[in-house]
Protein backbone atom coordinates (compact mmCIF):
# COMPACT_ATOMS: atom_id res chain seq x y z
CA UNK A 1 0.00 0.00 0.00
CA UNK A 2 1.60 3.74 -1.19
CA UNK A 3 1.13 6.46 1.26
CA UNK A 4 -0.39 9.86 0.21
CA UNK A 5 2.86 11.25 -0.61
CA UNK A 6 3.79 8.08 -2.63
CA UNK A 7 0.61 8.62 -4.36
CA UNK A 8 1.13 12.08 -5.53
CA UNK A 9 4.25 11.66 -6.11
CA UNK A 10 3.40 8.91 -8.93
CA UNK A 11 0.19 10.39 -9.97
CA UNK A 12 2.36 13.79 -11.25
CA UNK A 13 4.54 11.25 -12.78
CA UNK A 14 2.29 9.78 -14.49
CA UNK A 15 0.53 13.46 -15.46
CA UNK A 16 4.56 14.17 -16.50
CA UNK A 17 4.90 11.44 -18.68
CA UNK A 18 1.36 12.00 -20.48
CA UNK A 19 2.04 15.68 -21.35
CA UNK A 20 2.50 15.11 -24.86
CA UNK A 21 -1.58 14.48 -25.58
CA UNK A 22 -1.96 18.18 -24.65
CA UNK A 23 0.79 20.12 -26.88
CA UNK A 24 1.85 24.03 -26.17
CA UNK A 25 0.12 26.83 -28.16
CA UNK A 26 3.38 26.86 -29.60
CA UNK A 27 2.95 23.46 -30.77
CA UNK A 28 0.10 23.81 -31.99
CA UNK A 29 1.47 26.52 -34.01
CA UNK A 30 3.71 24.22 -35.54
CA UNK A 31 1.75 21.09 -36.11
CA UNK A 32 -1.18 23.05 -37.62
CA UNK A 33 1.76 25.01 -40.11
CA UNK A 34 2.88 21.81 -41.39
CA UNK A 35 -0.78 20.08 -41.67
CA UNK A 36 -1.56 23.08 -43.49
CA UNK A 37 1.51 22.95 -45.80
CA UNK A 38 0.50 19.96 -47.14
CA UNK A 39 -2.89 20.02 -47.70
CA UNK A 40 -2.44 23.66 -49.32
CA UNK A 41 0.17 22.24 -51.71
CA UNK A 42 -2.68 19.58 -52.44
CA UNK A 43 -5.46 21.78 -52.87
CA UNK A 44 -3.07 23.88 -55.17
CA UNK A 45 -2.20 20.72 -57.42
CA UNK A 46 -5.83 19.26 -57.29
CA UNK A 47 -6.52 20.22 -60.63
CA UNK A 48 -3.30 18.59 -62.27
CA UNK A 49 -3.14 15.81 -59.86
CA UNK A 50 -3.94 12.24 -61.50
CA UNK A 51 -7.19 10.60 -61.01
CA UNK A 52 -6.02 7.44 -60.39
CA UNK A 53 -2.38 6.22 -59.64
CA UNK A 54 -1.50 2.86 -60.13
CA UNK A 55 1.43 1.90 -58.15
CA UNK A 56 2.98 -1.55 -57.14
CA UNK A 57 2.96 -1.91 -54.08
CA UNK A 58 -0.29 0.24 -53.19
CA UNK A 59 0.67 1.81 -50.69
CA UNK A 60 1.90 -1.56 -48.29
CA UNK A 61 4.89 0.89 -46.29
CA UNK A 62 2.48 1.73 -44.22
CA UNK A 63 3.21 -1.17 -42.32
CA UNK A 64 6.26 -0.13 -41.29
CA UNK A 65 4.27 2.62 -39.30
CA UNK A 66 2.67 0.91 -37.04
CA UNK A 67 1.85 2.27 -32.97
CA UNK A 68 5.35 2.57 -30.55
CA UNK A 69 6.08 3.85 -27.56
CA UNK A 70 7.70 6.73 -28.36
CA UNK A 71 6.93 9.80 -30.72
CA UNK A 72 7.40 10.97 -34.12
CA UNK A 73 7.74 14.43 -35.93
CA UNK A 74 5.06 15.93 -37.89
CA UNK A 75 7.15 15.37 -40.60
CA UNK A 76 7.53 11.46 -40.45
CA UNK A 77 3.61 11.60 -39.95
CA UNK A 78 3.01 13.62 -42.84
CA UNK A 79 5.70 11.77 -44.62
CA UNK A 80 4.20 8.11 -43.61
CA UNK A 81 0.89 9.82 -45.47
CA UNK A 82 1.91 11.37 -48.38
CA UNK A 83 3.46 8.49 -49.52
CA UNK A 84 2.02 5.71 -48.67
CA UNK A 85 -1.99 6.80 -47.86
CA UNK A 86 -2.47 9.32 -50.46
CA UNK A 87 -0.88 8.48 -53.51
CA UNK A 88 -2.04 5.13 -54.20
CA UNK A 89 -5.27 4.54 -56.05
CA UNK A 90 -8.32 6.84 -56.67
CA UNK A 91 -8.01 10.17 -55.82
CA UNK A 92 -11.41 11.06 -54.72
CA UNK A 93 -10.56 14.79 -54.51
CA UNK A 94 -9.88 14.95 -58.03
CA UNK A 95 -12.65 15.93 -60.51
CA UNK A 96 -11.11 13.65 -62.99
CA UNK A 97 -13.21 10.99 -60.87
CA UNK A 98 -15.47 10.08 -62.72
CA UNK A 99 -16.38 6.06 -61.38
CA UNK A 100 -19.08 4.77 -59.45
CA UNK A 101 -20.77 7.63 -57.24
CA UNK A 102 -18.22 10.71 -57.13
CA UNK A 103 -17.85 11.63 -54.02
CA UNK A 104 -16.65 15.39 -52.60
CA UNK A 105 -14.39 17.02 -50.24
CA UNK A 106 -15.21 20.62 -49.47
CA UNK A 107 -13.12 22.81 -48.01
CA UNK A 108 -15.58 24.32 -45.44
CA UNK A 109 -16.88 20.60 -44.40
CA UNK A 110 -12.57 20.31 -43.37
CA UNK A 111 -13.07 23.38 -41.24
CA UNK A 112 -16.61 22.11 -39.53
CA UNK A 113 -14.98 18.78 -39.14
CA UNK A 114 -11.83 21.06 -37.05
CA UNK A 115 -14.53 22.94 -34.96
CA UNK A 116 -16.16 19.53 -34.18
CA UNK A 117 -12.92 17.75 -33.25
CA UNK A 118 -11.47 20.74 -31.11
CA UNK A 119 -14.85 21.31 -29.05
CA UNK A 120 -15.86 17.93 -29.29
CA UNK A 121 -19.55 18.60 -28.59
CA UNK A 122 -21.86 15.76 -27.47
CA UNK A 123 -24.21 15.31 -30.75
CA UNK A 124 -26.30 11.84 -29.40
CA UNK A 125 -28.62 13.75 -26.53
CA UNK A 126 -30.06 16.54 -26.28
CA UNK A 127 -29.20 17.40 -22.78
CA UNK A 128 -25.64 16.79 -23.00
CA UNK A 129 -25.73 18.92 -26.22
CA UNK A 130 -28.58 21.25 -27.35
CA UNK A 131 -26.63 23.08 -29.42
CA UNK A 132 -25.37 20.48 -31.91
CA UNK A 133 -28.51 18.74 -31.50
CA UNK A 134 -30.92 21.34 -32.60
CA UNK A 135 -28.48 22.04 -35.54
CA UNK A 136 -28.59 18.48 -36.74
CA UNK A 137 -32.30 18.81 -36.39
CA UNK A 138 -32.66 21.91 -38.40
CA UNK A 139 -30.51 20.72 -41.25
CA UNK A 140 -32.87 16.91 -40.78
CA UNK A 141 -35.85 19.53 -40.89
CA UNK A 142 -34.37 21.69 -43.96
CA UNK A 143 -33.61 17.99 -46.12
CA UNK A 144 -37.27 16.82 -45.21
CA UNK A 145 -38.48 20.47 -46.96
CA UNK A 146 -36.09 19.49 -49.68
CA UNK A 147 -38.08 16.24 -50.52
CA UNK A 148 -41.59 17.89 -49.38
CA UNK A 149 -41.80 15.94 -46.06
CA UNK A 150 -44.76 16.97 -43.96
CA UNK A 151 -44.36 18.36 -40.03
CA UNK A 152 -44.09 15.19 -38.66
CA UNK A 153 -41.42 13.70 -40.33
CA UNK A 154 -38.03 13.19 -38.59
CA UNK A 155 -34.34 12.43 -40.27
CA UNK A 156 -30.57 11.23 -39.14
CA UNK A 157 -27.35 12.84 -40.45
CA UNK A 158 -25.51 8.56 -40.48
CA UNK A 159 -22.13 7.85 -41.75
CA UNK A 160 -23.65 7.51 -45.07
CA UNK A 161 -25.97 5.54 -47.58
CA UNK A 162 -25.73 2.15 -46.13
CA UNK A 163 -26.74 2.75 -42.42
CA UNK A 164 -29.28 4.76 -43.99
CA UNK A 165 -30.86 2.39 -45.77
CA UNK A 166 -30.54 0.14 -43.04
CA UNK A 167 -32.46 2.87 -40.41
CA UNK A 168 -35.18 3.41 -42.93
CA UNK A 169 -35.89 -0.51 -43.19
CA UNK A 170 -35.79 -1.53 -39.95
CA UNK A 171 -38.74 1.54 -39.32
CA UNK A 172 -40.44 -0.49 -41.79
CA UNK A 173 -39.99 -3.70 -39.91
CA UNK A 174 -40.77 -2.00 -36.75
CA UNK A 175 -43.71 -0.30 -38.40
CA UNK A 176 -45.24 -3.30 -39.42
CA UNK A 177 -44.68 -4.86 -35.90
CA UNK A 178 -43.32 -8.23 -37.94
CA UNK A 179 -42.14 -11.20 -35.71
CA UNK A 180 -39.85 -13.34 -36.19
CA UNK A 181 -42.83 -15.73 -36.92
CA UNK A 182 -44.16 -13.41 -39.73
CA UNK A 183 -40.58 -12.84 -41.70
CA UNK A 184 -40.95 -15.85 -44.02
CA UNK A 185 -44.35 -14.88 -45.29
CA UNK A 186 -43.56 -10.90 -45.31
CA UNK A 187 -42.47 -10.06 -48.77
CA UNK A 188 -40.18 -7.22 -49.78
CA UNK A 189 -40.45 -5.88 -53.49
CA UNK A 190 -37.59 -3.84 -56.22
CA UNK A 191 -36.12 -4.23 -59.01
CA UNK A 192 -32.59 -6.01 -59.86
CA UNK A 193 -31.28 -2.34 -60.01
CA UNK A 194 -31.15 -1.87 -56.16
CA UNK A 195 -28.18 -1.08 -54.46
CA UNK A 196 -26.26 -3.86 -53.04
CA UNK A 197 -26.66 -2.45 -49.58
CA UNK A 198 -30.24 -2.90 -49.53
CA UNK A 199 -29.50 -6.32 -49.60
CA UNK A 200 -27.37 -6.08 -46.77
CA UNK A 201 -29.58 -4.08 -45.04
CA UNK A 202 -32.33 -6.01 -45.55
CA UNK A 203 -29.92 -9.23 -44.05
CA UNK A 204 -28.61 -6.84 -41.33
CA UNK A 205 -32.10 -6.11 -39.88
CA UNK A 206 -32.96 -10.21 -40.11
CA UNK A 207 -35.00 -9.51 -43.03
CA UNK A 208 -33.32 -11.81 -44.85
CA UNK A 209 -36.23 -15.08 -44.99
CA UNK A 210 -38.59 -12.27 -46.23
CA UNK A 211 -39.89 -13.19 -49.66
CA UNK A 212 -38.51 -11.08 -52.33
CA UNK A 213 -40.16 -10.39 -55.65
CA UNK A 214 -37.79 -8.47 -58.63
CA UNK A 215 -39.85 -6.18 -60.20
CA UNK A 216 -39.36 -6.07 -64.31
CA UNK A 217 -38.38 -2.91 -65.37
CA UNK A 218 -39.08 -1.14 -68.75
CA UNK A 219 -35.90 -0.22 -71.68
CA UNK A 220 -35.52 2.83 -68.93
CA UNK A 221 -34.44 0.21 -66.05
CA UNK A 222 -37.27 1.73 -64.22
CA UNK A 223 -39.66 -0.82 -61.76
CA UNK A 224 -42.94 -1.02 -63.83
CA UNK A 225 -45.50 0.33 -61.91
CA UNK A 226 -48.19 -2.48 -63.41
CA UNK A 227 -46.06 -5.54 -62.84
CA UNK A 228 -45.50 -4.21 -58.83
CA UNK A 229 -49.39 -3.94 -58.63
CA UNK A 230 -50.27 -7.41 -59.96
CA UNK A 231 -47.06 -8.93 -57.80
CA UNK A 232 -48.80 -7.69 -54.76
CA UNK A 233 -52.04 -8.58 -55.68
CA UNK A 234 -50.79 -12.27 -56.07
CA UNK A 235 -48.62 -12.27 -53.31
CA UNK A 236 -52.34 -11.46 -50.86
CA UNK A 237 -54.56 -13.99 -53.18
CA UNK A 238 -51.86 -16.29 -51.38
CA UNK A 239 -51.79 -15.31 -47.99
CA UNK A 240 -48.69 -13.94 -48.22
CA UNK A 241 -47.94 -10.30 -46.04
CA UNK A 242 -46.52 -7.54 -48.41
CA UNK A 243 -45.36 -5.11 -46.49
CA UNK A 244 -42.12 -3.69 -47.82
CA UNK A 245 -41.50 -1.93 -51.19
CA UNK A 246 -38.16 -0.14 -52.25
CA UNK A 247 -37.52 2.11 -54.90
CA UNK A 248 -34.50 3.79 -55.97
CA UNK A 249 -33.92 7.41 -56.97
CA UNK A 250 -31.04 7.37 -58.94
CA UNK A 251 -29.60 3.63 -59.63
CA UNK A 252 -26.04 3.56 -59.58
CA UNK A 253 -25.39 1.38 -63.42
CA UNK A 254 -27.68 4.35 -65.18
CA UNK A 255 -28.90 6.83 -62.52
CA UNK A 256 -32.29 5.55 -63.84
CA UNK A 257 -35.26 6.72 -61.28
CA UNK A 258 -38.31 5.10 -60.41
CA UNK A 259 -41.90 6.06 -61.38
CA UNK A 260 -42.23 6.93 -57.35
CA UNK A 261 -45.70 9.01 -57.71
CA UNK A 262 -47.51 5.99 -59.65
CA UNK A 263 -45.58 3.55 -56.74
CA UNK A 264 -46.52 5.93 -54.07
CA UNK A 265 -50.22 5.25 -55.26
CA UNK A 266 -49.94 1.56 -55.21
CA UNK A 267 -48.21 1.37 -52.04
CA UNK A 268 -51.01 3.43 -50.33
CA UNK A 269 -53.74 1.59 -51.95
CA UNK A 270 -52.50 -1.58 -50.38
CA UNK A 271 -51.11 -0.06 -47.49
CA UNK A 272 -47.27 -0.92 -47.74
CA UNK A 273 -44.08 0.44 -46.60
CA UNK A 274 -42.27 3.00 -49.07
CA UNK A 275 -38.31 3.08 -48.59
CA UNK A 276 -36.64 5.38 -51.50
CA UNK A 277 -32.92 5.37 -51.80
CA UNK A 278 -32.02 8.58 -52.91
CA UNK A 279 -28.33 8.19 -51.83
CA UNK A 280 -27.58 9.54 -55.16
CA UNK A 281 -30.07 11.19 -56.82
CA UNK A 282 -31.84 12.64 -54.47
CA UNK A 283 -30.61 15.72 -53.89
CA UNK A 284 -31.47 16.50 -57.83
CA UNK A 285 -34.53 18.31 -55.96
CA UNK A 286 -31.85 20.88 -55.93
CA UNK A 287 -32.02 21.06 -59.45
CA UNK A 288 -34.51 22.81 -61.69
CA UNK A 289 -33.62 20.68 -65.03
CA UNK A 290 -34.27 17.69 -63.33
CA UNK A 291 -36.62 18.17 -60.13
CA UNK A 292 -39.36 16.57 -62.47
CA UNK A 293 -37.90 13.11 -62.80
CA UNK A 294 -38.42 12.84 -59.09
CA UNK A 295 -42.12 13.31 -58.70
CA UNK A 296 -43.70 11.63 -55.81
CA UNK A 297 -40.81 11.32 -53.51
CA UNK A 298 -42.14 13.23 -51.10
CA UNK A 299 -45.08 10.49 -51.08
CA UNK A 300 -42.39 7.99 -49.81
CA UNK A 301 -42.19 6.89 -46.42
CA UNK A 302 -38.58 6.92 -46.23
CA UNK A 303 -35.54 8.49 -48.16
CA UNK A 304 -32.10 8.03 -48.09
CA UNK A 305 -29.94 11.20 -49.48
CA UNK A 306 -26.16 11.22 -49.24
CA UNK A 307 -24.65 14.65 -48.36
CA UNK A 308 -21.26 12.79 -49.58
CA UNK A 309 -22.72 12.66 -52.70
CA UNK A 310 -25.25 15.16 -53.93
CA UNK A 311 -23.56 18.10 -51.59
CA UNK A 312 -20.07 17.25 -52.50
CA UNK A 313 -19.00 16.82 -48.49
CA UNK A 314 -16.10 14.23 -47.87
CA UNK A 315 -17.09 10.92 -47.26
CA UNK A 316 -18.89 10.50 -43.92
CA UNK A 317 -22.05 11.86 -43.62
CA UNK A 318 -25.47 10.08 -45.56
CA UNK A 319 -28.37 11.22 -44.03
CA UNK A 320 -32.39 9.31 -43.82
CA UNK A 321 -36.03 10.73 -43.15
CA UNK A 322 -38.80 9.27 -42.39
CA UNK A 323 -42.33 10.91 -42.91
CA UNK A 324 -43.62 9.81 -39.67
CA UNK A 325 -41.21 10.65 -36.44
CA UNK A 326 -43.25 8.37 -34.11
CA UNK A 327 -42.14 5.09 -36.11
CA UNK A 328 -38.87 6.21 -36.28
CA UNK A 329 -38.87 6.93 -32.52
CA UNK A 330 -40.35 3.42 -31.47
CA UNK A 331 -37.73 1.78 -33.71
CA UNK A 332 -34.77 3.27 -32.16
CA UNK A 333 -35.29 4.52 -28.60
CA UNK A 334 -33.94 2.99 -25.94
CA UNK A 335 -33.41 4.08 -22.09
CA UNK A 336 -31.33 3.30 -19.31
CA UNK A 337 -31.24 3.82 -15.69
CA UNK A 338 -28.07 5.82 -16.08
CA UNK A 339 -29.79 8.49 -18.41
CA UNK A 340 -32.27 10.09 -16.29
CA UNK A 341 -30.84 13.29 -16.28
CA UNK A 342 -31.03 13.23 -19.56
CA UNK A 343 -34.68 12.18 -20.33
CA UNK A 344 -36.18 14.26 -17.82
CA UNK A 345 -34.61 17.08 -19.63
CA UNK A 346 -35.56 16.22 -23.15
CA UNK A 347 -37.21 19.29 -25.25
CA UNK A 348 -35.78 18.81 -28.73
CA UNK A 349 -35.87 15.08 -29.98
CA UNK A 350 -32.33 13.40 -29.58
CA UNK A 351 -30.47 12.03 -32.51
CA UNK A 352 -29.56 8.29 -30.16
CA UNK A 353 -33.62 7.90 -30.02
CA UNK A 354 -33.98 7.72 -34.09
CA UNK A 355 -30.76 6.09 -34.91
CA UNK A 356 -28.53 2.40 -33.70
CA UNK A 357 -25.72 5.00 -33.06
CA UNK A 358 -25.60 7.13 -29.86
CA UNK A 359 -22.31 8.68 -29.43
CA UNK A 360 -21.19 10.33 -32.54
CA UNK A 361 -18.86 12.93 -34.92
CA UNK A 362 -20.66 16.19 -34.96
CA UNK A 363 -21.56 15.97 -38.66
CA UNK A 364 -24.15 18.88 -38.80
CA UNK A 365 -20.71 20.93 -39.12
CA UNK A 366 -19.62 19.53 -41.89
CA UNK A 367 -22.47 19.71 -43.64
CA UNK A 368 -23.61 23.15 -42.33
CA UNK A 369 -20.26 25.43 -42.42
CA UNK A 370 -19.78 24.37 -46.01
CA UNK A 371 -23.67 25.09 -46.96
CA UNK A 372 -23.50 28.26 -45.05
CA UNK A 373 -20.62 29.78 -46.34
CA UNK A 374 -21.27 29.16 -50.11
CA UNK A 375 -24.84 29.61 -50.23
CA UNK A 376 -27.51 27.29 -51.52
CA UNK A 377 -27.32 28.68 -54.94
CA UNK A 378 -23.90 27.50 -55.36
CA UNK A 379 -25.20 24.01 -55.28
CA UNK A 380 -27.91 24.26 -57.82
CA UNK A 381 -25.27 25.80 -60.03
CA UNK A 382 -23.33 22.84 -59.73
CA UNK A 383 -25.95 20.26 -59.79
CA UNK A 384 -27.17 22.14 -63.21
CA UNK A 385 -23.67 22.29 -64.48
CA UNK A 386 -23.20 18.21 -63.72
CA UNK A 387 -26.69 17.45 -65.48
CA UNK A 388 -25.13 19.18 -67.91
CA UNK A 389 -21.89 17.88 -68.48
CA UNK A 390 -23.50 14.69 -68.28
CA UNK A 391 -25.49 15.34 -71.74
CA UNK A 392 -22.61 17.13 -73.57
CA UNK A 393 -20.30 14.13 -72.90
CA UNK A 394 -24.05 11.56 -74.39
CA UNK A 395 -23.28 13.80 -77.60
CA UNK A 396 -19.53 14.66 -78.06
CA UNK A 397 -18.83 10.58 -77.50
CA UNK A 398 -21.46 9.77 -80.40
CA UNK A 399 -19.23 11.85 -82.31
CA UNK A 400 -16.16 9.18 -82.31
CA UNK A 401 -16.61 6.63 -84.35
CA UNK A 402 -17.60 3.01 -83.15
CA UNK A 403 -19.21 4.64 -79.34
CA UNK A 404 -22.68 3.57 -79.19
CA UNK A 405 -24.23 4.92 -76.10
CA UNK A 406 -27.27 3.83 -73.60
CA UNK A 407 -29.90 5.68 -72.84
CA UNK A 408 -30.24 9.41 -72.48
CA UNK A 409 -28.95 10.20 -68.92
CA UNK A 410 -31.90 10.95 -66.47
CA UNK A 411 -29.87 12.54 -64.15
CA UNK A 412 -26.15 12.30 -64.57
CA UNK A 413 -24.81 9.31 -65.78
CA UNK A 414 -24.38 8.46 -69.26
CA UNK A 415 -23.83 4.97 -70.75
CA UNK A 416 -21.42 4.07 -73.19
CA UNK A 417 -19.40 0.87 -75.25
CA UNK A 418 -16.96 1.22 -78.08
CA UNK A 419 -17.84 -1.99 -81.05
CA UNK A 420 -14.82 -2.29 -82.67
CA UNK A 421 -14.90 -3.74 -86.55
CA UNK A 422 -13.06 -6.88 -85.30
CA UNK A 423 -12.69 -9.23 -82.27
CA UNK A 424 -14.81 -9.20 -78.84
CA UNK A 425 -16.41 -5.60 -77.87
CA UNK A 426 -16.66 -7.16 -74.24
CA UNK A 427 -12.51 -7.72 -74.47
CA UNK A 428 -12.17 -4.05 -76.38
CA UNK A 429 -14.09 -2.35 -73.67
CA UNK A 430 -12.35 -3.73 -70.76
CA UNK A 431 -9.14 -3.21 -72.02
CA UNK A 432 -10.40 0.62 -72.22
CA UNK A 433 -10.92 0.35 -68.33
CA UNK A 434 -7.42 -1.10 -67.96
CA UNK A 435 -5.76 1.61 -70.41
CA UNK A 436 -7.95 4.28 -68.66
CA UNK A 437 -6.74 3.36 -65.33
CA UNK A 438 -2.88 2.89 -66.55
CA UNK A 439 -3.05 6.76 -67.95
CA UNK A 440 -4.24 7.99 -64.80
CA UNK A 441 -5.61 11.37 -65.87
CA UNK A 442 -9.44 10.60 -65.32
CA UNK A 443 -11.26 7.57 -63.25
CA UNK A 444 -14.17 5.94 -65.66
CA UNK A 445 -15.63 2.77 -64.52
CA UNK A 446 -17.84 -0.34 -66.00
CA UNK A 447 -21.09 -2.56 -65.51
CA UNK A 448 -22.94 -5.01 -66.89
CA UNK A 449 -26.20 -3.93 -68.65
CA UNK A 450 -28.18 -5.86 -70.56
CA UNK A 451 -25.12 -8.73 -70.49
CA UNK A 452 -22.95 -6.53 -72.11
CA UNK A 453 -19.61 -4.85 -70.65
CA UNK A 454 -20.46 -1.31 -70.61
CA UNK A 455 -18.38 1.81 -69.89
CA UNK A 456 -20.01 4.34 -67.20
CA UNK A 457 -19.54 8.26 -66.96
CA UNK A 458 -20.47 9.52 -63.41
CA UNK A 459 -20.48 13.27 -63.06
CA UNK A 460 -21.00 14.33 -59.70
CA UNK A 461 -18.37 16.03 -58.45
CA UNK A 462 -17.57 19.56 -57.31
CA UNK A 463 -14.56 20.13 -59.05
CA UNK A 464 -15.39 18.30 -62.64
CA UNK A 465 -15.85 20.79 -65.32
CA UNK A 466 -16.41 21.39 -69.28
CA UNK A 467 -12.68 21.14 -69.18
CA UNK A 468 -12.67 17.49 -67.26
CA UNK A 469 -15.31 15.78 -69.63
CA UNK A 470 -13.49 17.02 -72.63
CA UNK A 471 -10.53 15.55 -71.09
CA UNK A 472 -12.54 12.12 -71.02
CA UNK A 473 -13.24 12.60 -74.17
CA UNK A 474 -9.82 12.51 -75.47
CA UNK A 475 -8.22 9.67 -73.21
CA UNK A 476 -11.19 7.55 -75.04
CA UNK A 477 -10.48 8.43 -78.28
CA UNK A 478 -6.52 7.60 -77.60
CA UNK A 479 -7.01 4.88 -75.94
CA UNK A 480 -9.57 3.09 -78.40
CA UNK A 481 -6.35 4.00 -81.00
CA UNK A 482 -3.90 2.71 -79.02
CA UNK A 483 -5.69 -0.66 -78.70
CA UNK A 484 -6.35 -0.71 -82.17
CA UNK A 485 -2.90 -0.72 -83.14
CA UNK A 486 -2.15 -2.75 -79.88
CA UNK A 487 -4.10 -5.78 -80.56
C1 LIG B 1 -23.73 5.16 -52.67
C2 LIG B 1 -25.04 4.50 -52.63
C3 LIG B 1 -25.45 3.74 -51.52
C4 LIG B 1 -24.53 3.45 -50.36
O1 LIG B 1 -24.22 4.60 -49.68
P1 LIG B 1 -22.84 4.76 -48.85
O2 LIG B 1 -22.89 6.19 -48.48
O3 LIG B 1 -21.72 4.40 -49.78
O4 LIG B 1 -22.92 3.84 -47.69
C5 LIG B 1 -26.73 3.23 -51.52
N1 LIG B 1 -27.55 3.40 -52.58
C6 LIG B 1 -27.19 4.11 -53.66
C7 LIG B 1 -28.15 4.28 -54.78
C8 LIG B 1 -25.92 4.68 -53.73
O5 LIG B 1 -25.55 5.39 -54.81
Amino acid sequence: MMDNFDLEIKIKEYQDNSSNLEPTPEMRAYLLGNVINYTEDFLRQIYTLPAFNESADNGRGIINYNITDQPESIEQIIDAISTHVDKPGLNPASGGHLAYIPGGGLFGSALGDYLADIMNKYSGVYFAGPGPVRLENMLCRWLCDIAGYPENAAGNLTSGGSVANLTGIVTAREAFDLKSRDIEKSVIYSTVQAHHSIDKSIRIAGLGECIRRIIPMDERFRMIPGKLNEAINEDKVQGLNPFLVITSAGTTDTGSVDPLDEISDICSVHNLWHHCDGAYGAFFLLSDLVRDVLKGIDRTDSLVMDPHKGLFLPYGTGSVLIRDKEKMFKAHHHTANYMQDAMARQEEISPHDLSPEMSKHFRALRLWVPMKLAGLDAFKAALNEKILLTRYFYEKIQEIDGFEVGIYPELSIATYRYIPEYGDADNFNARIITEVLKDGRVFLSSTIINGRFTLRMAVLHFRTHLDTIDTALEVLKEKVDYIKNNI
